[in-house]
């Protein structure tokens, strides 16, 4: 089968020949329909510091898709061959405490599909049963396959309690431009769309949040400040991982608020506790991959019931092979497309 593989601790990625994996234990073989590409991607082939650290070539990577069942191993009690599923990335051990407990997206020995194992960006892939999640046939693949980041989105949102509340969401990666669609489907009253890269804040205009904000030129914590009459935001969700944005939001979120972390800042960020959190009485959540299967039964709701439309976000679609110019609209200082899908099949 064709695939995208990291060979060498280099910048790029190759579109080589591999043998089809081979199935075994709860392992299902999937044929992939559409893989999404995610930031991690573009961290992975630009082979930037946090690739050199985490990942070890070779290595096909992608995690983010859906496929349909080719075949499954002998321990696969519930799907069978032409069942179209999409991916949960997180690939729990199930022995530890925290998947005794309901936790697998928390997990211990956690692995994740496309650093640790072999991943989607391939015209076949394998992951175990567990990290199937059944898809309505219905399901168009391009929507299927980006469910995981949504499911961060929607995880992000349902933990920040957002419905009849004044909301600023930082951060105009994929996420962040989900989690605009997904608030004003949960009902928020007032959304605060902050982002950075033209492109992505010409997106953020058409999802209609009540105000855009461009803090390379605009002064956000200012604005919201001001539009809020000096209370702030109930709810602030930083889904940028920059320090300035994580700084503005711990500003604007309003006493008593909730301030909820998604974005990853590259490296460790220096906070006034006291100042930031403690005296303003501040809640906080940390989010981390989706509800292992609490979120993806929210995910399919919300497609299945029309509630969000994701096709603002979705902007590309190109042959698996043509990776390089999906990486090439996707490059950190000159953003050019939002959500970029791969076809491996015709
Ligand atoms: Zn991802
Ligand atoms: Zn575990």
């Amino acid at each position: 089968m064709k695939a995208v593989k990291k060979q060498t601790p280099s910048a790029g990625a190759d579109i080589v020949d591999v043998p089809i994996p081979k199935v075994g234990g709860d392992a299902v073989l999937c044929k992939v329909l559409a893989a999404s590409v995610c930031g991690t991607d573009v961290h992975i082939y630009n082979w930037d510091n946090w690739a050199q650290k985490r990942i070890k070539p070779p290595l096909i990577f992608g995690h983010e898709f859906c496929g349909e069942v080719v075949e499954t191993g002998p321990k696969v009690k519930h799907l069978r061959p032409g069942d179209r599923i999409s991916a949960e990335t997180h690939i729990p051990c199930h022995t530890c405490k925290q998947c005794k407990s309901g936790q697998m997206h928390i997990c211990k020995n956690l692995k994740i599909l496309g650093v640790d194992t072999d991943g989607c960006f391939a015209e076949y892939a394998i992951l175990p049963e567990i990290c199937c999640v059944k898809n309505a046939p219905s399901l168009p693949a391009e929507i299927a396959s980006v469910q995981e980041p949504l499911g961060n989105a929607v995880y992000a949102v349902t933990e920040s309690d957002v419905a009849g509340k004044t909301i600023a969401i930082f951060g105009d990666g994929p996420t962040g431009m989900f989690a605009n669609i997904v608030a004003r489907a949960y009902k928020a009253e007032k959304i605060f769309a902050v982002g950075a890269q033209s492109y992505r804040l010409d997106i953020l205009k058409r999802l209609n949040p009540d105000i855009v904000i461009d803090a390379r030129t605009e002064n956000a914590s200012e604005i919201i400040m001001g539009a809020t009459g000096g209370d702030g935001a109930d709810v602030v969700i930083e889904m940028s991982g920059s320090p300035k944005a994580i700084h503005a939001g711990l500003k604007v979120v309003s006493r008593g608020g909730i301030f909820t972390f998604f974005g990853i800042p590259s490296k460790p960020v220096e906070l006034d506790i006291a100042e930031e959190i403690i005296f303003k009485g501040i809640k906080m959540n940390a989010i981390v991959g989706r509800k292992m299967f609490e979120t993806w039964t929210q995910v399919a709701f919300l497609l299945e019931s029309g509630r969000i439309d994701l096709k603002p976000v979705i902007t590309h679609t190109f042959a698996l092979e043509k990776i390089a110019s999906a990486m090439e609209l996707l490059k950190p200082d000159n953003i050019q497309a939002g959500k970029i899908i791969l076809k491996p099949h015709p």
